[in-house]
């Protein structure tokens, strides 16, 4: 049974001061695996004292000091690209293709920095004046579960390339794969203090981190929920906050859109990290006249996307992270069917022939109105609501009738057309055909999927005050 009782603070893994110990459950059996001493508020003090410590010399660091450092974080992380990927397997149930790509964009996300960093105007002079942008200070990085290592990379990579200096406080249940990638990333020898890391509870570490005035900036991936708790709290000490919240992403899919192709892209941004992922596509908007086209189509889809073991690089739907979430995934399922939705493919329960672990039945509803509970909350699980609409228009209209904003998707032929939808969607992010990603756009949401944006120029921004100096 594998042990951790230390944290990472001021350059080495020291023993923790909180004695409460968590058991890590493996989600495909539901056996406990590891367990963890998770910390307490003096042990995030002393790391927030390192970070503070460390900022006084980091924080006047030149661009091609923070080049250097990231470029030895990409190479200490791209080291261990398969342990983090097993590591996310085994403690989150990943499926192994998905955690490889999520692991690799957070490799990804330290070089990508390298280029923002570069291109981003650090100093602009113009008569007697001259503004510099300048690291906001000791920033506090908390994550969620669901692809720790990337938000973990993604954060610590905009905040170096801006000067400042770090305290992390993972999400608790990713304890097993936080332990390996702050591992790869000591071997980075970087400034003692500059990264340090303390797992513990949100609302013990989590909100330290918040309260504490020597924390000037929070970047924080999760729930609307606990969000809304740091933007109030952190009011208190006038925190910078970064929010990476919820969502609840529409694909429209347009009426020159072919069926039999767009349908399978539609069920991958759906059931995409077994549907936990806040820009996972839960909505699907069709055209009521192809609507008989698309059922046919989603349940000849279906079989190639099979429930199983993460770890075979068959499966496309692992199990749900804890009891908890499977539990809300049954809840909805429920709700679905109470509400008059029409079970397609799936239903309540789980899958045949899984009689352990958090495995969930994929779950397409048909006949759903967007006002119904499925349509409006997030239930972070493989779980698609298909929704009928009449014009271009109404599919528009539908689209935005909700409180999150994160992430869309437009199919279809036409691509003037995609892009004059995509163009009218109230959302940080709005994929035309397909998945896909680039490390330089902006990452964020409008409305409740939070405040500010992740990534590139836009990630580093997050971390930077303007100062003017005038003569
Ligand atoms: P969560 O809000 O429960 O927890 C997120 C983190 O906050 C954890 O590390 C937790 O320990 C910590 N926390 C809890 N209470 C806290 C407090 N009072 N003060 C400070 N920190 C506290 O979310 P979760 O269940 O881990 O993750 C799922 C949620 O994350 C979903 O809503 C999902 O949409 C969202 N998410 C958003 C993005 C994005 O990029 N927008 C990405 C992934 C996940």
């Amino acid at each position: 049974m594998k042990a951790i009782a230390n944290h990472y603070i001021n350059g080495s893994f020291v023993e923790s001061h909180g004695r409460e110990v968590m058991d890590i459950i493996k989600p495909t059996n539901g056996q406990v695996i590891a367990h963890v001493t998770l910390a307490d508020e003096e042990d995030t003090r002393r790391a927030i004292a390192a970070a503070k410590t460390a900022f006084a010399s980091f924080g006047r660091s030149t661009r091609e000091e923070r080049a250097k450092i990231l470029r030895r974080l990409h190479e200490a992380a791209s080291a261990h690209l398969d342990d983090l990927t097993s590591a996310m397997v085994e403690e989150y149930g990943g499926v192994v293709q998905f955690a490889g790509l999520i692991v690799q964009s957070g490799i990804n996300a330290f070089q990508a920095a390298e280029q923002a960093l570069d291109e981003l105007p650090l100093t602009r002079s113009w008569g007697k004046t001259t503004v510099t942008l300048e690291p906001v200070g000791v920033a506090g990085l908390i994550t969620a579960w669901n692809a720790n290592a990337l938000f973990i990379c993604l954060k610590l990579a905009s905040a170096v390339a801006a000067g400042c200096t770090v305290v992390i406080k993972p999400s608790e249940l990713s304890s097993l794969q936080t332990r390996v990638l702050v591992e790869a990333l000591h071997e980075a020898d970087l400034p003692k203090g500059l990264l340090n890391v303390v797992t513990g509870l949100g609302n013990v570490v989590g909100a330290e981190l918040v309260r504490n005035p020597d924390v000037a900036k929070i970047s924080f991936t999760g729930s609307v929920a606990v969000g809304e708790t740091i933007m109030r709290d952190g009011a208190k000490t006038m925190k910078r906050v970064t929010l990476e919240l919820g969502g609840k992403s529409p694909t429209i899919m347009l009426d020159d859109a072919v069926i039999d192709k767009e349908i399978p892209s539609a069920l991958i941004l759906a059931f995409m990290n077994s549907g936990q992922a806040c820009a996972a596509g839960t909505r699907l908007l069709v055209p009521n006249s192809r609507l008989d086209a698309v059922r046919r189509a989603i349940v000849n889809a279906m079989p190639a996307f099979p429930v199983g073991d993460p770890a075979d690089p068959k499966t496309a739907i692992g199990p749900m992270v804890s009891q908890k979430q499977y539990e809300q995934v049954q809840s909805y399922i429920r709700k679905g069917i109470q509400e008059g939705a029409e079970v397609l493919v799936g239903g309540e329960g789980r899958p045949k022939g899984f009689d352990a672990g958090y495995f969930v039945k994929p779950t397409v509803f048909v006949n759903v109105r967007n006002d119904m509970a499925i349509a409006q909350e997030e239930i972070f699980g493989p779980v698609l609501c298909v929704i009928a609409y009449d014009s271009e228009e109404e599919a528009i209209r539908i689209a935005n009738d909700s409180k999150y904003g994160l992430h869309a998707a437009v199919l279809g032929t036409d691509l003037e057309r995609a892009r004059r939808v995509a163009s009218q969607i109230r959302a940080g992010r709005v994929v035309i055909n397909n998945m896909t990603d680039d490390p330089q756009a902006p990452w964020g949401g409008f409305k409740y999927s939070g405040v500010g944006r992740e990534y590139g120029r836009y990630g580093i921004d997050a971390f930077l005050e303007p100062k003017a100096i005038l003569e």
